[in-house]
């Protein structure tokens, strides 16, 4: 394959194509779901459903059919196929098309719905995570069948509801079962990288846990001077509970949502501490004088890949402060995030967590934990030999470096389910969420050189599978 023209064909298609329809797309707030109950009303996921398709249809692919699939009160999908030019097999390529909301602390020249591109880096919501999925994709497609390559039939599936747990998912891939076929092959773009230096393969990745927990005490706030003393605090009861499931001085969670951690993952991670070192610590943009969990960055990079952590990502039941009375507030609400060791079943810790949370309430008050879509994470099959040279290959051509593997701290909830679906799937996840990318938080942005070099890699990639020698048709 030539590696020039490949390269050549990528660069000038992100360049003239991609980046101004990305920059159309980051513009609409097509917020998941979960954070914008009114979604089907606003009609934003049909304008950015509507946009990728009309780009894709235009990308002048050969074989190319698509469709946006819509079931009934579910979030649209993209639906695309590409015929094969002689391969065999079928590929499945995934990403999503709903966003994170835009969280505060943009930088004064950014925002999450207007984009801007500075110093190589296009800044916006959900340019990253993951917009350039779809492009991407289907650039690695073309890249190949204008240079002539071979590659196999390619299935797209974009979804609409990653940031809500895609529990709209399973509905359509049951509906489109004999359409999609029987892939062999995975690719997802969706994932981190460890750094923009080379290609990373994620061979693991976390469950999550989400869900509210509510302490009430009062039907009506009372003058904190009159009551306090004999009315408890509703804030000191939730830390109470919460204290049951992590220790307030470590961080250290509820036993059960430990795993035992294959030997295998420490080699892999030991290896990545020896590239990354302090890179695993200041990818973080922190304060002066803050310190991680730990020094050792082989323990860090355990805890974010394969041991279970907490976040309180939001809290209500409390005026801000600037317009804080002096009122005992009757209820506080905590949305909590429990991110769970790839191999752990994520119902039996849901059900776990909320019995610990919910038992005996501190002085009779009002507990609940109310759970959101609980999602168990995913631990990749042993790369197929043909794959393993191909991601080093590949990462070796484009990035001038090999690749490398390791479990990442985030969750994708389709890994697991197409994992479960198809047990001899070989998956490439990868991705441009690398050092303060950011996707969940203020400044998102999307690297535009390792995206192209990994649009690349996936044309390798692709290429690669075309030819395999596959075990099945030895006679
Ligand atoms: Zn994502």
């Amino acid at each position: 394959m030539n590696q020039q023209n490949i390269a050549a064909f990528v660069e000038q298609r992100w360049d003239n194509s991609i980046l101004p329809v990305l920059a159309d797309y980051i513009r609409i707030p097509n917020k998941s779901p979960a954070f914008d109950a009114d979604w089907q009303a606003n009609g934003h996921m049909d304008k950015a459903v509507g946009l990728l398709r009309q780009w894709a249809d235009d990308a002048g692919v050969d074989g190319f059919s698509s469709e946006v699939v819509t079931l009934p009160g579910r979030t649209p999908l993209l639906y695309a196929e590409v015929a094969s030019t002689g391969g065999a097999g079928t590929v499945l390529l995934y990403g999503h098309y709903d966003k994170q909301p835009e969280f505060d602390g943009w930088e004064p020249d950014l925002s999450p719905w207007e984009p801007v591109i500075r110093e190589g880096k296009l800044y916006g919501r959900g340019g990253a995570d993951d917009g350039y999925a779809l492009f991407g994709s289907l650039t690695a497609i073309a890249a190949l069948q204008a240079e002539g390559k071979t590659h196999a039939r390619c299935v797209l599936l974009i979804e609409g509801c990653e940031e809500s747990g895609s529990y709209d998912l399973p509905f359509y891939v049951d509906l489109l079962k004999a359409r999609i076929g029987d892939p062999d092959l995975v690719v997802c773009l969706d994932a981190e990288c460890g750094n923009y230096a080379q290609l990373w393969a994620t061979t693991s990745l976390r469950g999550m846990l989400p869900g509210v927990l509510e302490v009430a005490v009062l039907t009506e706030g009372q003058h904190s001077g009159a009551a306090g003393g004999i009315v408890p605090s509703s804030f000191r009861l939730l830390r109470e509970v919460m204290n049951r499931v992590e220790n307030p001085a470590t961080g250290a969670l509820l036993p059960a949502l430990y795993v035992e951690i294959p030997d295998y993952v420490r080699t892999q991670l030991s290896s990545v501490a020896s590239v990354l070192g302090d890179g695993v610590i200041e990818r973080f943009p922190w304060l002066p004088g803050v310190r991680p969990e730990t020094d050792d960055p082989l323990e860090l990079l355990i805890n974010n890949a394969w041991r279970p952590s907490l976040a309180t990502v939001g809290l209500s039941g409390a005026p801000t402060v600037d317009n804080a009375g002096n009122t005992l507030r009757p209820a506080t609400q905590a949305k909590l995030v429990f991110r769970l060791p790839p191999t752990l079943d994520a119902d039996v810790a849901a059900s776990t967590v909320k019995a610990e949370l919910e038992r005996e309430p501190p002085l009779g008050a009002h507990v609940r934990f109310e759970l959101d879509t609980p999602q168990s994470g995913w631990c990749a099959p042993p790369f197929a030999p043909w794959l393993e040279a191909s991601i080093d290959r590949a990462s070796q051509n484009y990035f001038g470096k090999p690749a490398k593997r390791m479990g990442m701290g985030g969750t994708i909830p389709f890994m697991k389910m197409l994992g479960d679906a198809y047990p001899n799937v070989q998956f490439l996840v990868t991705g441009v969420l690398g050092p303060k990318s950011n996707a969940h938080g203020p400044n998102e942005f999307l690297e535009i050189t390792t995206a192209k070099r990994i649009t690349a890699c996936v044309a390798q990639i692709l290429a690669d599978h075309a030819s395999r020698a596959d075990p099945a048709r030895v006679l």
